[in-house]
Order: structure tokens, then sequence, then C-alpha cells
């Protein structure tokens, strides 16, 4: 580890030195706090510095201060190694951001015992400090997971009821409408029963990547609604446009030819779809959204199922 000796007399410099390399430290010197504060600038390791206090120029609680303000804990371990004993210079040199203080004449044993002691901390700092940002990146990670869903990866449940509110006071606020298309599974449970659970969540899966493709715009958010149910959410858009998306998306599930030998509907698996578009100018609670999209699709099953019901 580097250590750098900061004091305007040569003699204090050349003192030290042998004793720091016999020690098994890296050795810097700068004569004053303006060459110190330089070097250190252009320094990207750690430093534990032995500083003069008093000295031209730039002196040493000056330099102190200056150093904590740009560098992290990680960086510096700042010792004051100064002649000045008076009764409030140890507070004011420990205020002015100094770690250590040492007054001189220092044995040499315990100038090495203290920095020993810097170099320790400064070694936790880094630990600390590398951790930190560990943890900081695992909790982006885990937020942005807590947004999908384990199976589909395509938003949650969760965070769908969360975008559905900030989306309804949107509309709310610059008098847009709103629309929401809930899709179910035709007879999902008998596809379950024909090819196994298994294969049941790889279509689960492909469903979902077909709703992922078939969204446009940057607004609309896709989610499984549960189970096998998925709902799409489309922002400022009217009757006509979310059918024209329930249309487009029920055809690109049949179309995808996903075997469904048990269906009396289809040959493949279809999805039956209910539509509803609101107006929160005239609605109280975006949950009266969710509800005529359910009503609506519950008359698309009853109706033969592989069909898009508009509420
Ligand atoms: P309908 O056309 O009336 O919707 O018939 P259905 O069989 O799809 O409806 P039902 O509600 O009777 O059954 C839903 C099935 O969906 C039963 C359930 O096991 C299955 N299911 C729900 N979630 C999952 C899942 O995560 N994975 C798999 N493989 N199946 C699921
Ligand atoms: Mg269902
Ligand atoms: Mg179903």
């Amino acid at each position: 580890m580097k250590v750098m000796i900061v004091d305007d007399a040569a003699t204090n410099r050349a003192m030290l030195e042998p004793l720091l390399n016999e020690w098994g430290y890296e050795v810097a010197a700068a004569a004053d706090g303006e060459q110190a504060l330089r070097a250190l600038r252009k320094e990207t390791r750690p430093v534990l510095l032995l500083l003069d206090w008093i000295m031209p120029g730039l002196s040493g609680i000056d330099l102190c201060a200056t150093l904590k303000k740009e560098k992290p804990a990680s960086q510096i371990y700042i010792i004051l190694l100064t002649v000045k004993n008076g009764k409030d210079d140890i507070t004011l040199g420990l205020d002015a951001g100094a770690d250590d203080y040492l007054t001189r004449p220092v044995t040499p044993a315990l100038l090495r015992t203290r920095l020993a002691i810097g170099r320790r901390i400064l070694e936790y700092q880094h630990a600390l400090e590398a951790l930190s940002r560990e943890l900081q990146a695992k909790n982006r990670e885990l937020n942005r997971l807590a947004t999908l869903d384990g199976l589909t990866g395509i938003t949650s449940r969760g965070h769908f009821n969360e975008r559905l509110g900030e989306e309804w006071r949107r509309a709310q606020r610059e008098d847009t409408p709103l629309s929401l298309i809930l899709l179910d599974l035709d007879l999902f449970k008998d596809y379950n029963d024909a090819y196994g659970h298994l294969a049941g969540d790889e279509c689960l899966k492909e469903i979902a990547r077909i709703l992922a493709a078939s969204i446009a715009r940057a607004g609309d958010l896709a989610a499984r609604f549960g189970g096998e149910e998925f709902v799409v959410l489309l922002p400022n858009t009217d009757n006509l446009g979310t059918l024209v998306v329930a249309e487009a998306i029920r055809v690109a599930v049949a179309a995808r030819g996903i075997e469904h030998k048990a269906s009396s509907v289809h040959r493949a698996v279809t999805v039956s779809v209910g539509t509803a578009t609101i107006s929160p100018r005239e609605a109280a609670r975006p949950e009266e959204l969710v509800e005529r999209a359910e009503r609506a699709l519950s008359h698309a099953k009853q109706s033969g199922r592989n069909q898009v019901i508009q509420a």
C-alpha cells in the first residue's frame, strides 16, 4: 500500500522514508499541501497520508478538509503528524477530517501500529463499498423481476394493477379513453389433460410472446392476469382501435397453430376475448373497466369461444 509523506521539512521526510520502506510500504512524498493535492487528485489507488499541519500555503488541516470532500472513504486515510500538541489541536485536526492524530516526536513502533490500523480501515472500507455496489445491482435486478410474471416473463398481475391505477389517473387528467383487452385460453383444462401441465406451461409462454409482439405503442402493456388469462392495457385508445388490436391477437393465436386435439372449437389453441373502453370521466373506479371486460369475455365464451366481444 502507498504512503504519502506531506511535510515541508526535508529532514522529516528523510527520516520517515527508510522506515516506511522497511515496513513494506510504497512511499511518495510532497513538500507542501498544493503539491500533495495535485498528486492525490491523479491517484486512483488508496493512499495513507502522513500529514504535517504547519506548512506554507495550504496547511495540513486545509488539505484534510479538501481531501475528505473529494475522495471516497476507501481512497484516503489521513494521519496528522505534527508538533502541535495544544489542548484543542487534536479536536481541531480530527474535526477537519483527519482519521488519526499523532504528535511528534513519535516512536517508530507507534507509527507502525497506527499505519497498520489505517491500512486495515482502508481495506474494510474498500470491501464495504464493493459489497454495497453489488447489493445495489442485486436490488435493481430484484425490482425489475418483481414486476414480471415468473412463468411467462411478461408483466405480473401486481404490476399491472399499479399501472392500471396510473393510466387511469392520467386518462382522467388528460380526458382520454382507456381500453382493456381481457383474454382467456379456450378449453385449457382439456389442453392440460391432453398434453400435460408442462406442455400447458409452454403454451402459456407462447401466448405471452404473441401478446408482447402484438402491442405496438410504447404505453401499451401486456400482462398475465392469472392462470390462463391475460390482459392488454391500451391508454388513449378508442373502441375501434381496441377492437383492431383484440382481433389481431385472436387471429395471431389461432394462426400460431398450437395443436389442441381435445378442443371442440378449433384444432389449435384459441382465445376468447372481451374488451372494454371507458372514459375515466364517466366511471368512478378503474375496476369498472376490468369488470366490463370480464362481462364481455363471458359473453364471448357463451357465444362459442374463439371470438372478440366488446362491452
Ligand atoms: P374455458 O374455455 O371456459 O375458459 O375453459 P378452460 O378449461 O380454459 O377453463 P377452466 O377455468 O375450467 O380451466 C382453466 C385451466 O387453466 C385449468 C388450469 O389448470 C389451467 N391453468 C391455469 N394456470 C395454469 C398454469 O400456470 N399452467 C398450466 N399448465 N395450466 C394452468
Ligand atoms: Mg380462466
Ligand atoms: Mg379458459
